[in-house]
């Protein structure tokens, strides 16, 4: 379930000698739809010179297949965005496209730089003309400015200087380039097909668009794609990795394969670790759909309680977070929820849900699972309290609306009325991943940030100053 803890964009690229890729990178988009819907754009290497297409909204409603089916381009790079902060807005529709000596760059980001203020600053004592208030727009620039001759060296001098999260593809000279921070916090997946390279934000971009997953853009590496021939680079020095657990959690498509996992496999852990750690008597589980339903699966087969989809989603509603306010975010969860009232009548239910952000989302939840008749409703929750803001490319909530920044699980209970609450604990949910918690972020649950974060970022309620006078 969306409860206002969002994802800021989803990248994709092909560059397959001698066919017109648009098509496919169409396909790649449509697949990364659930990471951004503010705005969707592509760029296409064509003829020596880029192409650009980008538009407001859905993948769908902003490109336009017959014209894409018309370019030549055998090279090209697409983004779908959130808009994290303020209203979303044309000009901050992605690929950006930046001027160079080198000719246009067009840059397409996932993630979320550390220290923006003072690199706008330090950029535009250079001479850069900014235009948005993107940081993918600082990058481009950031590039721009090196003195190196070869812009695959400016590349890897801007890396260099940057901080914070960015999974990147560009496109520049008739070459993709592809590069990720050395913490490696947002994914990054590289594709192989037809003499060809695809890199993708999540593997499920691969899937139909006949792509084979060849393992990923490793931490702090830069890729240059040319004429079917690619080449690693190891930019960054090792540190420490760092990768989101909320992709496992809640972002990444279940059919996603990240860092070698199953995305829906780790889910289903998560759901049995679940029901092992805060066992219940009930009679049937119940997901609050979508990234409910794998640790639901995993819930109900561990415990042996009956699974049954008990809550309907309206495919059709718009997302919960766009109506501001609690009292107008509860009339949406109404209308985008229904229960089917004849499996919960009566019944001791186990609501399992992916995560708690605000809590305004669950306490509906609960609030109309009991108005159906159930007799009693434990909640159970796949990930565990999230206290603490996120600086790398999630639109939080401020840390005072977390409603787990202070308050205790007892006092979270009451809050949303369930007869009782279980969170899963972080080495349960690291045991899931199956990765070692030293390659995790997991610092929006312990606080433990992987790269500095002044502590101006936190401001007076909690929220990053860079984030408020951010927009992507
Ligand atoms: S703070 Fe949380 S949401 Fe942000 S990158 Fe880390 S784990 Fe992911």
């Amino acid at each position: 379930m969306n409860h206002g803890w969002r994802e800021a964009c989803g990248i994709v690229a092909f560059s397959v000698p001698g066919q017109r890729v648009a098509p496919r990178l169409l396909l790649g988009l449509l697949a990364l739809q659930h990471r951004g819907q503010e705005s969707a754009g592509i760029a296409g290497w064509e003829d020596g010179r880029l192409r650009l297409e980008r538009g407001m909204g859905l993948v769908s409603q902003a490109l336009d297949p017959e014209r894409l089916a018309a370019w030549s381009a055998d090279i090209a790079v697409g983004h779908v965005r959130y808009a994290t902060v303020g209203e979303s807005a044309p000009a901050h529709a992605q690929p950006l496209v930046v001027s160079s000596r080198w000719g246009p760059i067009a840059i397409a980001h996932n993630g979320t730089l550390v220290g923006v203020r003072s690199l706008r600053a330090q950029l535009a004592a250079a001479g850069a003309r900014i235009e948005t208030a993107t940081d993918t727009e600082l990058m481009a620039h950031l590039v721009a400015l090196q003195p190196e001759p070869r812009l695959e060296d400016a590349i890897a001098a801007a890396m260099r200087q940057l901080e914070g999260a960015f999974s990147v593809v560009l496109l520049a000279e008739g070459r993709l380039y592809a590069l990720r921070d050395a913490h490696a916090i947002r994914p990054l997946s590289l594709g192989r097909l037809d003499g060809g390279w695809a890199v993708a934000s999540e593997s499920c971009a691969f899937d139909h668009t006949g792509v084979h997953d060849a393992g990923e853009i490793g931490p702090g590496e830069l890729c240059v794609i040319e004429r079917g021939r690619l080449r690693r680079r190891q930019v960054l020095a090792p540190v420490r990795e760092a990768r989101c657990v909320f992709e496992y959690i809640y972002f990444a498509r279940p059919d996603s394969v990240i860092a070698g996992r199953s995305v829906h496999r780790v889910r289903e852990r998560m759901g049995a670790r679940l029901a092992e750690q805060h066992p219940v008597e009930a009679d049937l589980v119940v997901p609050v759909p979508d990234s409910g339903l794998a640790p639901a699966l995993g819930f109900a087969r561990r415990s042996g309680i009956r699974f049954e989809l008990a809550l309907v989603k309206s495919r059709y509603i718009g997302r919960s977070f766009i109506e501001a306010g609690e009292k107008r975010r509860a009339a949406a969860v109404r209308r985008k929820l229904n229960v089917v009232r004849e499996l919960v009548a009566g019944q001791r239910v186990v609501l399992v849900d992916d995560s708690i952000v605000r809590g305004t989302t669950s306490a509906r939840i609960v609030a109309i699972v009991r108005e159906a008749g159930a007799r009693e409703v434990h909640l159970r929750v796949a990930s565990p309290p999230i206290r603490w803001p996120c600086f790398y490319g999630v639109d939080t909530a401020n840390r005072i609306e977390l409603i787990a920044s202070e308050a205790r699980v007892e006092e979270i209970r009451l809050r949303l009325g369930a007869d009782s609450l279980g969170y899963l604990g972080q080495d349960a949910l690291v045991d899931a991943l199956e990765l070692e918690r030293s390659r995790l972020c997991m610092a929006c649950l312990d606080g433990s940030y992987p790269t500095p974060v002044p502590e101006a970022h936190f401001g007076p309620a909690g929220r990053s100053d860079d984030a408020e006078e951010r927009e992507r």
